[in-house]
């Protein structure tokens, strides 16, 4: 079978999935599922539905236009603000978007309106993370304005945290969007549909028996793929954390010493080479690089070190034996790896089939693009 590869299994995602699901509905929390890890790939949005997923999310509108194209049966949220040169496409695939610009909806309303549909809108809340979202004292205006735009139905509130300062979500910040929810209802007299409290750091709080007030919904993608909560990168009791790994082929193996000779200057990427001297080692390089992958985000088997890598090689050290040529290794994946591996052309992606299914044979796509050319 080609290297390198991601070997996808469909029924541990979807039983992390369920898991997930049965656990939040628990906690009156609906599951939208984050497709743009899995690249939009229909079969594990497919997957991700029949677990019980309330709806699919993606970043991307390529991803959602590529599920919608293999007749995902979904309604589909675009998680991250559309850009307006591509207002026109979301309206055409999307029923839902997350906002921040009162410019983007008006042309969301426009676009709407010539396309003869409404297009729902959930406004983001900036909640100390310092990425996306409306400043909470900026939120009431924005609501007034949504409201008036004709073609747009105003869904709901949401906030996302631990991506880009590693804010926590806890008591606090949630009670605040809580509250936000409740002085939003009273000041317009309606209901609020949505209250998406964020993405798979906040699993923890939810499932901690803490009061989850107002919220509703979690947007999660790399705790149904990997099985970890991304604050801590902690397994979530009962779910599997090998759903995807990585296959690749050693291409060369050889003693060689630790250190490297001749006059040093940069590497490649920037890293610093190696200092210490530890005499003669094994080294195998597999093809596989960082064109394809973060290989920080990649755990190695045991007795396997990864000590460098370059565009199109990853370095290990390989013990006390030489690993022979043409030997195929098998990585976990962090979440930074695994996205990059997704998108990669060069790396294949297996996706077993469901057991029970007649066909027990793999079905096997070519590239990351056979995703959107399905
Ligand atoms: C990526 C993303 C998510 C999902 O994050 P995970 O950590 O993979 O669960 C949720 N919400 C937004 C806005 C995102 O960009």
């Amino acid at each position: 079978m080609s290297a390198p590869r991601l070997e996808i299994d469909l029924d541990k995602i979807e039983h992390n999935a369920r898991s997930l699901v049965a656990r939040l509905a628990d906690r009156g929390i609906s599951v939208t599922a984050v497709t743009k890890a899995a690249l939009g790939s229909p079969e594990i949005a497919r997957s991700l539905l029949q677990a019980g997923a309330s709806g699919l999310g993606d970043s991307r509108i390529e991803n959602i236009e590529a599920m919608c194209h293999a007749n995902v049966p979904a309604s589909m949220t675009l998680i991250r603000s559309p850009m307006l040169s591509q207002v026109e496409r979301l309206v055409t695939h999307v029923e839902v978007s997350f906002n921040t610009e009162l410019d983007v909806i008006r042309k969301i309303s426009f676009c709407a309106q010539k396309a003869r549909r409404t297009h729902g809108v959930v406004l983001m809340v900036e909640l100390g993370d310092l990425r996306e979202g409306i400043m909470p004292g900026e939120l009431e205006n924005a609501v007034r304005q949504t409201l008036r735009f004709p073609y747009i139905a105003f869904k709901g509130i949401g906030t996302n945290l631990a991506c880009r300062s590693g804010v926590s979500p806890d008591a606090r910040n949630m009670a605040e969007l809580s509250t936000l929810a409740e002085s939003i209802e009273a000041k317009f007299g309606l209901t609020i549909e949505v209250i998406s409290g964020g993405n798979s750091a906040n699993v923890p709080w939810a499932l901690s028996g803490a009061d989850t007030g107002r919220i509703n919904n979690l947007r999660l993608g790399e705790s149904i793929l990997l099985g970890r909560e991304p604050l801590h990168r902690q397994r979530i009791n009962g779910l599997h954390t090998d759903a995807i790994t990585l296959i690749a082929e050693v291409i060369e193996s050889k003693v060689k010493p630790t250190q490297p000779w001749g006059e040093i200057g940069q590497t490649a990427f920037g890293a610093k080479p190696p200092t210490q001297d530890r005499g003669d080692i094994c080294q195998a390089i597999l093809a596989i690089g960082l064109q394809d992958t973060d290989a920080c985000g990649l755990e190695p088997p045991p007795d396997i070190k990864i000590v460098g890598a370059s565009s199109d090689h990853l370095i290990v050290e390989s013990g006390l034996h030489l690993v022979p040529v043409g030997t195929e290794l098998t990585f976990q994946l962090n979440y930074s790896a695994l996205v990059r591996l997704m998108t990669s052309p060069f790396v294949t992606k297996v996706i077993s089939p469901k057991i029970g299914l007649p066909d027990a044979t793999l079905r096997t796509r070519e590239t990351g693009r056979a995703f959107f050319d399905a």
